[in-house]
């Protein structure tokens, strides 16, 4: 039996093949391999497509949320709301530049920050905490809009990590697009993937943009003149041609998501799953559901031939590098606790066939009805 994946990189690769290949020999002739043309264009494409004045071009995800943070301002020893139900990137990126995480409660409907729990814990800790950190988890937006008016109110930045989320929209507006900066990430299983590591800033304000182009290269403006502390954290021009290819496809991509999203919707009805909301501008990095019988279910569905994933199984805040030294938000972290024994993400990328995602479907509604 053909085994169906949970995510499929190569299947990714496959549907671009030849643009690709022909991208990728372009660059290797020119020569010129870090920081071009190819990074330039690929930079005002994005940034024309989330709708920003600028994108800037890093290494990948994990330095866009920490250059974004230090261009914001963020420093040592400043405080950083942000959750611990995220990639633990997220929290890493947050240390990286120096800050201190606070970890804030979720919403269980959207997997985004609560927004109440968020405004109480800025004003049980005032002048405090330096940047709020929103990751839009799943592709499913946070609750953006309440989150930037709340950090509005505080006199507190946002940072938007839209490492899932590449595309997708609150009120026809692009996450990416609410905050001071946004982070994106280019890893090869994201919404818009390269075939390496990558990733991007976005943000229109041009002052912090700046500051981005001169921390990611060791704070030059010109070649061998330091005018801040900086890193090495360039896109490269291989990376930057093959996210041209794919840039054009990626919302009739996410569209494929929501489809085979929708089709799983219509299967699993009535099972007792917990399952997402088909929300508009949800682009469906995953699909995920929540069953109290999710050991069961999973082993079920790989006897079915079907490979499932748990994103995330240990928050950020019970992991040995974490445990106890990271600050805990109002209301505590109570739904975060719970939802993990749950999660479940079935299998999804734009390619699944329509009858991979059918067997999937009816796997999932056996295996839920059974238990
Ligand atoms: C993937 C991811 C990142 C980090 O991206 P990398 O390119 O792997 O460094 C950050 N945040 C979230 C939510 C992610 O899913």
């Amino acid at each position: 039996m053909k085994m169906i994946p949970q995510s499929s990189p190569k299947a990714s690769y496959l549907a671009h093949r030849e643009a690709i290949g022909q991208a990728v020999a372009r660059v290797l002739d020119s020569g010129w391999y870090i920081l071009g043309s190819e990074t330039r264009a690929f930079e005002e494409e994005f940034a024309g497509y989330l709708g920003v004045r600028h994108a800037i071009g890093v290494a990948n995800g994990t330095d866009a949320v920490a250059l974004a943070l230090r261009a914001c301002g963020v420093g040592e020893g400043m405080q950083v709301a942000t959750v611990a139900h995220t990639a633990i990137a997220t929290i890493a990126a947050i240390e990286m530049a120096g800050g201190r995480p606070m970890f804030v409660d979720i919403d269980a409907a959207t997997y985004g920050m609560d927004p109440e729990k968020l405004d109480a814990t800025l004003a049980a800790h005032p002048g405090q905490i330096g940047a709020v950190v929103l990751v839009h988890l799943y592709g499913r937006p946070a609750d953006v809009r309440a989150i930037a008016s709340i950090c509005d109110r505080h006199g507190v930045a946002l940072i938007e990590d839209c490492a899932q989320a590449h595309g997708a929209t609150v009120a026809g507006r692009r996450v990416g697009t609410w905050g001071r900066a946004a982070a994106f990430s280019f890893y090869p299983t994201k919404n818009l993937g390269a075939l390496g590591d990558g990733g991007a800033v976005a943000t229109s304000e041009d002052a912090v943009a700046e500051r981005l182009r001169l921390l990611r290269q060791y704070g030059w403006k010109e070649r061998n003149n330091s005018l801040i502390a900086g890193v090495n954290s360039r896109l490269d021009e291989l990376q930057a041609a093959i996210l041209r290819v794919k840039l054009p496809a990626l919302d009739a991509e996410n569209s494929a998501r929501r489809r085979i999203a929708g089709r799983y919707t219509e299967l699993l009805q009535g099972t007792g799953l917990h399952l997402p909301g088909l929300d508009e501008g949800h682009v469906f990095h995953q699909y995920v559901i929540r069953s109290a019988q999710r050991t069961a279910l999973i082993d079920d569905l790989r006897r079915a031939g079907i490979e499932t994933a748990i994103h995330y199984p240990i928050p950020a805040h019970l992991q040995a590098a974490y445990r106890g030294r990271c600050g805990v938000g109002s209301g505590g972290l109570g739904v975060t606790e719970r939802i993990v024994g749950e999660i479940l993400s079935l299998p999804m990328f734009p390619q699944l066939p329509e009858v991979d995602a059918e067997r999937v479907g009816g796997a999932v509604r056996e295996g839920a009805t059974r238990v």
